[in-house]
């Protein structure tokens, strides 16, 4: 497994692995990896040649005041994680590599943005978008591989994709949980043990929406009332929101449709988790 810090080095290698007719996945990471980041190499394992990951802790998509100096950080285990899966190429580049002097351009998906995470954090999907695009053509993935626990980034990412007419696969990968339910994020090191107690209301309010609705219930309101409540009952949280959406265009429904994005975003201590599900009418039996 190489390890690569510079688009020069990183952009040679990509061209000679296309020259010989290598496949390329990419896996894009802020690091402190776990099962969830793993899970998403293996995908791209299974489907390219040539198994890339970047980890880059990007400063455009912090806003102020969030965490981006206190961002977890573990090179040496994240090394070794990546090796354990066979990686090929870890490109781990500085700031000022992404982003030298007079860095002046910004890619921005218009509508998806001004919905769910993006009301909170203004800007940070122009980061997302911008760096993504960034390590697209740094990397030059046939493939790039990204988790459905992220659900908005996944939507920004496949619109910035389809309309700039990348001709990049995306690849979306299902949450991957603790085995009491907590979705797996680099954030949840930040949890105290009471707090971790406390995040399992997201995933007990998710079943307990999906038991809603295998109930008959297709009122949005009664479903994301019964959400708050459940999570609220939990000791340290706080909602940013909880929304019923569509899945497609993001934007809040007042009842429930064939496939419904259910989506979260909450405070525990000092620690914003955000979690989603697909409900779907399909499901109800
Ligand atoms: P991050 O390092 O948090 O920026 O995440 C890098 C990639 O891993 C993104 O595509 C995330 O959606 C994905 N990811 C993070 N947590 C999980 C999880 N629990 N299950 C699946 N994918 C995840």
């Amino acid at each position: 497994m190489d390890v690569i810090a510079t688009i020069q080095e990183m952009q040679e290698r990509s061209d000679k692995l296309r020259a010989a007719g290598r496949t390329i996945a990419l896996v894009p990471t802020m690091g402190f990896l776990h099962e969830g980041h793993l899970e998403l190499m293996r995908a791209g394992k299974q489907h390219a040649d040539e198994l890339i990951i970047s980890i880059f802790v990007n400063p455009t998509q912090f806003g102020p005041g969030e965490d981006v100096d206190r961002y977890p950080r573990d090179t040496k285990g994240d090394l070794q994680k990546a090796r354990s899966v066979g990686v090929d190429v870890v490109f781990m580049p500085s700031a000022e590599e992404m982003y030298p002097d007079r860095f002046q351009t910004r890619v921005q998906v218009e509508d998806l943005p001004h919905h769910l995470c993006g009301l909170s954090r203004p800007g940070h999907f122009d980061g997302v978008a911008t760096v993504v695009a960034k390590l697209f053509n740094i990397t030059r993935p046939h493939l790039a591989v990204f988790g459905q626990k992220d659900y908005q980034q996944l939507a920004v990412i496949s619109r910035m994709v389809m309309d700039l007419n990348m001709d990049i696969r995306i690849l979306g990968v299902p949450t991957v949980r603790e085995p009491d339910g907590l979705a797996m994020s680099s954030r949840n090191s930040y949890l105290s043990p009471e707090e971790r107690r406390s995040a399992l209301g997201l995933k007990k309010s998710i079943d307990l929406a999906n038991e809603l609705l295998r109930t008959g219930e297709r009122r949005a309101k009664t479903i994301t009332d019964a959400v708050r409540s459940l999570i609220l009952s939990h000791p340290f949280t706080d909602i940013d929101y909880v929304a019923l959406c569509d899945p497609v265009t993001l934007e809040t429904l007042d009842a429930l449709e064939e496939e419904t994005l259910l989506a979260l975003a909450v405070r525990v201590g000092k620690t914003r988790l955000i979690d989603n599900c697909l409900l779907r009418k399909a499901s109800d039996q």
